[in-house]
């Protein structure tokens, strides 16, 4: 598994994606709370091991009803494990979804659509549709509303963005930005930059309604809003662009929101269709 919600495309898999959600949205309801050991209160007779595990995050054994948690990752990568494995065993309870994707799939694609399920199923427990409500009311879709899912959720930055852009409406680009070295990123930055350091995008992810995306590894100018959240760690939001990798410089009104080391930031598109400014 990797601790991202995955975001592909509406594809075969768009019901049981959907199905899945629901499932793990009603199981989290049920929950007295979404700490580790409340999780686990909706599986009767399940228990839960934390181990050295080496290359695996976790695992769930159906026959002996445990869920076994690599005890030597961080710990939002063990609680983002702990809601996949779940999913693992909600999914195995429906009968219905099973035979629907055996019906699908088989053989590696089979396990792979699992796995994409569980991560669906792990978000939908981590991230309730209500919390992620609630921010978009209150903070708009921001860096900030982002921040705050982030915090609140106790997610990856990657899963909160990918959850916060499913669900926002508006033609909005979120992207968490951080200080690369140079020699670690994909070659490229021909901007006759001093070698070393550079501020980046790290990950990004668009909501249905913005029909562009923002390539891991782009390079933020020195003087845009980003930039200067990060120097002067002050929320910033105002009228600026996106800057692609290719040189263009798209309008947008971005929102900022530094935390120590990185970035956290929306762009919100214009809606009224611009002239092109090539
Ligand atoms: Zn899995």
């Amino acid at each position: 598994m990797t601790d991202a919600a995955s975001h592909d495309p509406p594809g075969p898999l768009a019901p049981a994606r959907a199905r899945m959600h629901e499932l793990a949205a009603r199981y989290a309801q049920t929950l007295p709370g979404l700490d580790t050991h409340s999780l686990m209160a909706g599986l009767d007779g399940v228990t839960l091991n934390f181990m050295p595990m080496g290359e695996r995050d976790g695992a769930y054994d159906p026959e002996h009803r445990v869920i076994l948690i690599n005890s030597q990752v961080r710990p939002e990568r063990q609680r983002f494990t702990l809601a996949h494995e779940i999913s693992h065993a909600l999914l195995l309870q429906d009968d219905d979804l099973l035979s629907d994707l055996h019906d699908l799939f088989e053989g590696e694609r089979l396990e792979g659509a699992i796995e994409t399920l569980c991560n669906v199923g792990a978000a939908a427990i981590l991230m309730p549709d209500a919390l992620i409500t609630e921010l978009l009311a209150r903070f708009g879709p921001s860096g900030r509303a982002l921040a705050e899912l982030i915090r609140r959720a106790e997610v990856s930055a990657s899963t909160a963005l990918y959850a916060l852009a499913g669900r926002t409406e508006a033609p909005v680009i979120y992207a968490v930005c951080a200080v690369t070295r140079l020699d670690e990123e994909t070659p490229g930055d021909d901007e006759g930059r001093p070698a070393g350091r550079a501020l980046t995008v790290r990950v990004s992810g668009a909501a249905p309604g913005a029909k562009y995306s923002l390539r891991p590894g782009t390079p933020i100018p020195e003087n845009h809003p980003v930039a200067v959240a990060l120097d002067t760690q002050i929320p910033l939001a105002q009228a600026s662009y996106i800057p692609f990798r290719s040189g263009r410089r798209m309008p947008a009104y971005v929102d900022a929101f530094p935390e120590r080391r990185r970035v956290l930031v929306s762009f919100a598109l214009q809606t009224r269709p611009a002239k092109d400014p090539a």
